[in-house]
């Protein structure tokens, strides 16, 4: 076993702090990784704060970070896609039992005996209760979760890839051939941000409903269309009825029957933001319209390496403010307030000078 340093959470009112974790030796299948960047992701935040308690209760401590870009330092004896000094990714999961049917048909995160979450999940290999994810110095990880890394794209840009980027992705591939469609993205975040940089590489008419004007000309620059003002009822009526698909980003409570009244006939509204809370789904709103409504969890390791190298051949990476580890709770302070343009990535260099 090996001592790494991390940050962790010791309870959901707790900030997080500098921590000392235990890594597994790597076995003959594992990749050990020096990790470079990580993401923070709202479920980083979510978790931390034990808002899905009812669903995915944290156990503490808890170190969160599932965006992860780092470098092989050592490989199994019975890995074969992977060498020292390797780029590599690790999203949001590190295992699944690999057998099951959705394990077969690439969809790992759906897997019947549970992924293996890259924080807060059991730990098969009893090293901790649970998962330890990349806010820390290295990780251990099975071959067959650890992604290769386009060499041509910035690593810090890249880390956000690895959760924001599938999970926006996933769908947006999932809906179909979306050139020339009205496609929606509610909520300009670090998801909403790479949902407009997808949507848009695939030939859509996008357009972003933000509840912040201050992110407008982002908005525009990042390749939407249009802007509308959500806090705008006239705004939003002017739209109404006319949006083949919607990508509702939004991580707390709000009214998405407001986003139903937007689509067009058989349209669809995926949800991939996780509040805490319900949603009131008003029954009329889907039945006039015969609209639809579905939700999407990240996406499968075959479909994650996909939109990988799709950005390495267009070029797209996450717009990020890069930070040292010491600065992690402030950060959190300023994703809780939606004050992120538009996702934090964790310089894990800083937590070597602890
Ligand atoms: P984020 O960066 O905080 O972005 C969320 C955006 O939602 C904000 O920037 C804000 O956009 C909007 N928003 C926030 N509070 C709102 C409110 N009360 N009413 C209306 N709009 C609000 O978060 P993220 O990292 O993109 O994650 C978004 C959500 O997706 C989180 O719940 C996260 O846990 C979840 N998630 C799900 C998956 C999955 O697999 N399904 C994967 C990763 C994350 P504006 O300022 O533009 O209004
Ligand atoms: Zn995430």
């Amino acid at each position: 076993m090996n001592k790494t340093k991390a940050y962790s959470a010791a309870s959901a009112t707790s900030p997080l702090t500098l921590d000392t974790i235990q890594r597994r030796d790597t076995t003959e299948s594992d990749v050990a990784i020096e990790i470079l960047y990580c993401g923070i992701c709202h479920s980083d935040l979510h978790t931390v704060k034990d808002e899905w308690s009812s669903i995915m209760p944290t156990t503490y401590p808890c170190v969160p970070g599932h965006e992860i870009v780092g470098k092989v330092t050592k490989v199994g004896s019975a890995v074969k896609g992977f060498k020292e000094g390797d780029l590599v990714g690790v999203g949001c999961m590190v295992d699944s039992d690999q057998t099951c049917p959705h394990c077969e048909a690439d969809v790992e995160q759906f897997c019947f005996s549970g992924a293996t979450f890259t924080y807060n999940s059991p730990d098969k290999h009893g090293t901790a209760p649970v998962t330890f994810g990349g806010y820390s110095e290295n990780i251990v990880v099975d071959e067959k979760f650890v992604l290769r890394v386009p060499e041509n794209l910035e690593l810090a840009e890249v880390a956000p890839l690895l959760c924001a980027g599938i999970t926006t992705y996933s769908p947006i591939r999932r809906w179909g051939d979306i050139k020339g469609k009205k496609v929606g993205i509610v909520g300009l975040g670090g998801l909403g941000h790479m949902g407009v940089k997808f949507a848009k590489a695939f030939g859509a008419h996008v357009v972003v409903f933000s509840r912040s004007q201050s992110k407008k000309d982002d908005a525009l620059r990042l390749g939407a269309d249009e802007v509308i003002n959500s806090t705008n009822a006239e705004e939003m009526q002017k739209h109404a009825g006319s949006f083949d698909f919607i990508l509702d980003t939004v991580s707390a409570e709000h009214d998405i029957n407001a986003y139903l009244h937007m689509l067009g006939l058989d349209g669809n509204l995926t949800l991939v933001g996780a509040p805490d809370e319900p949603l009131a789904v008003s029954a009329f709103a889907l039945l006039f319209g015969r609209k639809s409504l579905s939700g999407s969890l990240i996406g499968g390791i075959k479909e994650t390496q996909e939109m990988l190298d799709f950005c390495g051949e267009h070029n797209i990476t996450s717009d990020v403010e890069i930070i040292p580890i010491q600065q992690v709770n402030e950060a959190y302070d300023r994703l809780a307030k939606s004050d992120v343009k538009y996702r934090f990535s964790i310089d894990i260099a800083s937590l070597k000078d602890e």
